[in-house]
């Protein structure tokens, strides 16, 4: 580019003319040597060996079609056929009628007719082929990015808003492309390494858009855009683009990741287009392989949806928009079912969605931590009512509440916990903690050690979920709980199936190893119940009893009890 631009400013460009007619060569000669340097070959063998050597400082090469050897015509199409020798402009020399239009259609970029009798008009040709040649190199080189020759974002972007306009808005197809973790690839193998699996994507990039028509673009160092016009079939080839470009690369530790927004018809611009590619393919950050994701609407409103309530949640929480629900426990080991305690169960009343469940918004919350933060808040509302339950009916309903995964980590559970329960004067076995199994499974070092630590204080843990992790039983021998809370989903079969019924047993057998009660929650028929209570099981809880319910009619149950 540089060497471009300096010779743009008057520098003497080097010519290189074609002709096994000696007199036809000296003439040309004596019409450009003052302005150019000018050099000879009188065939195209020999043509070619010097346009090899003098590929950057070549301007012009001015070649006769017929010659001994190698014509003019098989070094021409070798010429345009070359991505290093292509930017060379060439001048066709010809005394045969209708070669010219033969040699325009292979790539000349004009033509001289001999005799050479009008040498101004050869002169201005000449200077005109030049500059248009470079020109173009300067265009292209603007343009394009260097390592790969695909567009650069800006003239990508351009080129595809006239695609766009020329083509009356047909529907078109986006395609984002990054390679997984390229940095790491850099560090281990270095640039020039990293450099040539750019180049192989961008070639291949390349060579799609130009079977399918449309454009490619390098965005960044390690991302490429692409925009073609509109499949039906684009899911279905795309395995085997993915597959091809897998090949061509060879190598086991680079995995590429595509996302992908396929046209639906909602008239959607080139850049919105492509931020949907974007967003499909920021689903696939943690692949090891190549693969892709397409988007689509709903998984995009999801998004949003998610979005919003993580934003949201701070006023939430500071307009009393959650509310906890209490779900009765009841113990059935006597003649009637006698309410033991109850669970918290977090609702959030929103001004604009209504009424969100947790099941919406909890492993939302414990994906980016402010799970503790509505946890501590639910915790704080349990311990205020068990008192005022306590102040006004004289009597201790213990309460469990929900301790998330998250929540265990925290090296300050403990203290956390014990304030609360101090702040409201009640003694720590009134707050029932239920974490679940799976929890366990998960670091069951730093889980064993933080609940020894409750129970040290006072705590009471119930194993919530259980059967849905993979605990072993050697592994429950040695866990610090206080009770087993059943995963519901074997509840729910238990009459029907009598290897569910069987297998309830089992666990209720479990729990008398472990020398704890056993809850059973989701019980929701007569029968459910009294075949639980048949297997021995000590506490219910579920909407046989009752739905969970805000505070003022869970009073309603404790006034009855
Ligand atoms: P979970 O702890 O297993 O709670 C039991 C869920 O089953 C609750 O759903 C409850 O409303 C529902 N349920 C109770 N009885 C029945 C029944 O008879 N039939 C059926 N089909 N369902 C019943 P919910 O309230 O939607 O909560 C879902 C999950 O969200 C809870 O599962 C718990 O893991 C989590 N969660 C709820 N509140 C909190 C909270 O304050 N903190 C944390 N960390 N998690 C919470
Ligand atoms: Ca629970
Ligand atoms: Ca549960």
């Amino acid at each position: 580019m540089h060497e471009l631009l300096e010779r743009k400013k008057g520098i003497r460009r080097n010519i290189l003319i074609v002709d096994d007619d000696y007199i036809a060569r000296e003439i040309l000669i004596k019409m450009l040597g003052d302005s150019y340097e000018v050099s000879c070959a009188e065939n195209g063998v020999k043509a070619l060996d010097i346009i090899k050597r003098d590929k950057l400082k070549l301007s012009l090469v001015m070649l006769d079609l017929n010659m001994p050897q190698m014509d003019g015509y098989s070094l021409l199409k070798l010429l345009r056929s070359d991505n290093e020798l292509r930017r060379i402009p060439v001048i066709v020399l010809t005394s045969e009628k209708g070669a010219e239009v033969e040699s325009l259609k292979i790539g000349a970029a004009d033509f001289i007719t001999k005799p050479f009798d009008m040498p101004e008009v050869i002169c201005a040709r000449v200077r005109h082929s030049i500059e248009l040649a470079e020109d173009s190199v300067i265009i292209h080189e603007t343009e394009r990015d260097e390592l790969t020759g695909l567009f650069r974002k800006d003239f990508f972007f351009q080129y595809g808003k006239r695609i766009d306009e020329l083509n009356n808005y047909m529907p078109m197809d986006a395609v984002v492309v990054d390679i997984n973790r390229f940095h790491v690839v850099t560090e281990l193998y270095g640039r020039s390494y990293g450099d040539s699996v750019l180049k192989i994507v961008g070639d291949s990039l390349h060579e799609l858009v130009s079977r399918t028509g449309g454009l490619a673009c390098r965005r960044g160092n390690n991302r490429f855009f692409i925009y073609l016009p509109h499949s039906d079939e684009l899911e279905i080839k795309l395995p085997q683009y993915i597959d091809d470009i897998d090949a061509r690369i060879n190598d086991n530790n680079i995995s590429l990741r595509y996302g992908v927004y396929c046209d639906d018809g909602s008239e959607k611009n080139m850049e919105q287009r492509f931020d949907c590619a974007e967003l499909a393919c920021r689903k696939l950050r943690n692949s090891y392989e190549s693969c892709f994701v397409l988007y689509s609407d709903e998984q995009h409103s999801k998004e949003l949806f998610s979005e919003r309530l993580i934003n949201d949640i701070d006023k939430a929480l500071s307009e009393k928009q959650f509310k906890v629900y209490y779900q009765p426990k009841y113990s059935i080991k006597g003649d009637r079912p006698q309410l033991s305690s109850a669970e918290a169960l977090i609702r959030w009343f929103h001004p604009e969605y209504g009424m969100i469940s947790p099941g919406q918004f909890i492993a939302l919350f414990e994906e980016n931590g402010l799970i503790q933060k509505l946890d501590r808040f639910v915790w704080n509302e349990v311990a205020t009512q068990i008192k005022r339950w306590k102040d006004m009916y004289g009597v201790d309903i213990p309460v469990s509440v929900n301790v998330s995964r998250i929540d265990v980590f925290n090296a300050h559970i403990a203290e956390i916990l014990e304030n609360i329960t101090k702040q409201n004067n009640l003694d720590n076995t009134n707050l029932l903690l239920e974490i679940t199994e799976s929890a366990y499974t998960d670091d069951s070092a730093q889980i064993i050690e933080t609940v020894n630590k409750l129970r040290g204080l006072g705590f009471r843990i119930e194993m919530d979920d259980f059967g849905s992790g993979y605990s072993s039983l050697n592994m429950l021998l040695s866990l610090p709980i206080d009770a087993l809370k059943l995963d519901m989903t074997f509840i729910k079969k238990i009459c029907e199936n009598p290897k569910s019924a069987r297998l309830v047993g089992i666990m209720i057998d479990i729990a008398r190893l472990l020398e704890v009660p056993v809850i059973a929650e989701g019980v929701e028929t007569k029968e459910q119940m009294e075949i639980l209570k048949k297997l021995g099981c000590d506490i219910i809880q579920g909407y046989f009893f009752s739905k969970p319910l805000p505070p003022e009619e869970f009073e309603a149950l404790i006034e009855k009890n």
